[in-house]
């Protein structure tokens, strides 16, 4: 038995939703005549009260997208310096879309709204470029699983309606967000002028991400998705596996939450990590000492078929999800407790 816990990108799909895949009604989506695809894209825009929403294979083309509706080159996108649009992107915002990212100094992954008034500029000098998009990301990934408080993120789109910034939110992991804070999706859609979700994460679906916005947006998004060479055929069924995951894999969240939060009870106990992160969702981030190093600790649970993921700097992450089964948990917990340096 191995017990990957590198991502909950390594998910396969159910039973279940292999058979509702299986099932699926589809047609060509680049003529938009996928009636799997359609009806998720209405079933998510309605979700999040927003006019519009465009399936994608990716999260990342998905943001891109996202940025590329919202700039011209040459413009400022404004960040936390741990975003994924920045850092894990592949450079996409400045090649797509000749952009400039201007990194804001937060903590794990979350700035405040006096943070961005401080660099978000009026009517620029001209040697300073347009200030045109704000990007936040929920939950934050390097940020260890973090939840912005929604109290800021209101302030944040207050300074994004009087500065006249496009205000995009990466939801790659919303629905854990939601979950873990007890929120609902429209009050995000009620925010933001873009946001992106993807399903292949913490919802178990095996490809799949939606981009949602006003129609106007989507008739662009629409286009950038095809110049992307992101326009799919019978991608219905794939849609069917995001369909099934909105239904069946949301309020699940919670038991990967709280399978995250009892490792980290555990790890707290061990005299070698120094330092455990807060835990609000799927994701923990702990720092085991020089006496064992990260590297080391990495090898030995990898021995015992547990894998992690180094994150630098002595960092190490763990993320539980769906095929993380009690079973693999109680086996964890135990091999933690005994682990001998
Ligand atoms: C995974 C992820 C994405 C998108 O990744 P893809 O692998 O392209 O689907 C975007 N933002 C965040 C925060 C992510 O964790």
């Amino acid at each position: 038995m191995i017990i990957d816990l590198i991502s909950d990108t390594v998910t396969k799909p159910t039973p279940a939703m292999l058979d509702a895949m299986m099932h699926a009604k589809v047609g060509d989506d680049v003529f938009k005549m996928d009636p799997t695809v359609n009806a998720l894209q209405e079933k998510a825009a309605q979700l999040f009260g927003m006019e519009a929403a465009l399936f994608f294979p990716s999260g990342t083309m998905a943001n891109q997208a996202a940025i590329k509706i919202h700039t011209q080159p040459g413009d400022l996108l404004f960040c936390d310096k741990y975003a994924h649009v920045y850092n894990y992107e592949s450079g996409g915002a400045a090649f797509h879309s000749g952009v400039t990212c201007k990194l804001i100094d937060g903590k794990r992954g979350m700035f405040t709204a006096a943070q961005l008034e401080e660099v978000a500029a009026g009517n620029p000098e001209i040697y300073l470029p347009y200030s045109k998009l704000v990007c936040i990301e929920n939950t934050t990934n390097k940020g260890g699983g973090a939840c912005w408080d929604f109290a800021e993120l209101e302030k944040i789109e207050k300074i994004t309606r009087e500065k006249n910034l496009a205000f995009h939110l990466d939801g790659a992991r919303l629905f854990n967000a939601l979950v873990a804070k007890n929120e609902t999706p429209q009050q995000y859609g009620h925010l933001f002028d873009t946001i992106s979700i993807c399903f292949s994460k913490g919802l178990g679906a095996p490809i799949g991400s939606i981009l949602l916005g006003s129609k106007q947006h989507m008739e662009k998004a629409l286009r950038i998705r095809k110049l992307f060479g992101g326009g799919m055929r019978q991608v219905g069924f794939l849609a069917a596996a995001c369909d099934y995951a909105l239904d069946h894999h949301v309020e699940r969240l919670a038991e990967d939450h709280q399978k995250a939060k009892e490792i980290g009870v555990v790890l707290e106990t061990l005299s070698f990590i120094t330092k455990v992160e807060p835990i609000e969702t799927n994701i923990v981030i702990f720092y085991v000492d020089k006496t064992i190093g990260d590297a080391t600790f990495i090898e030995k649970m990898k021995a015992e078929h547990i894998l992690l993921t180094p994150m630098g700097e002595g960092k190490i992450r763990i993320v539980t999800h769906l095929d993380y089964t009690n079973e693999m948990h109680e086996k964890l917990l135990q091999i933690l407790r005994n682990f001998k340096g």
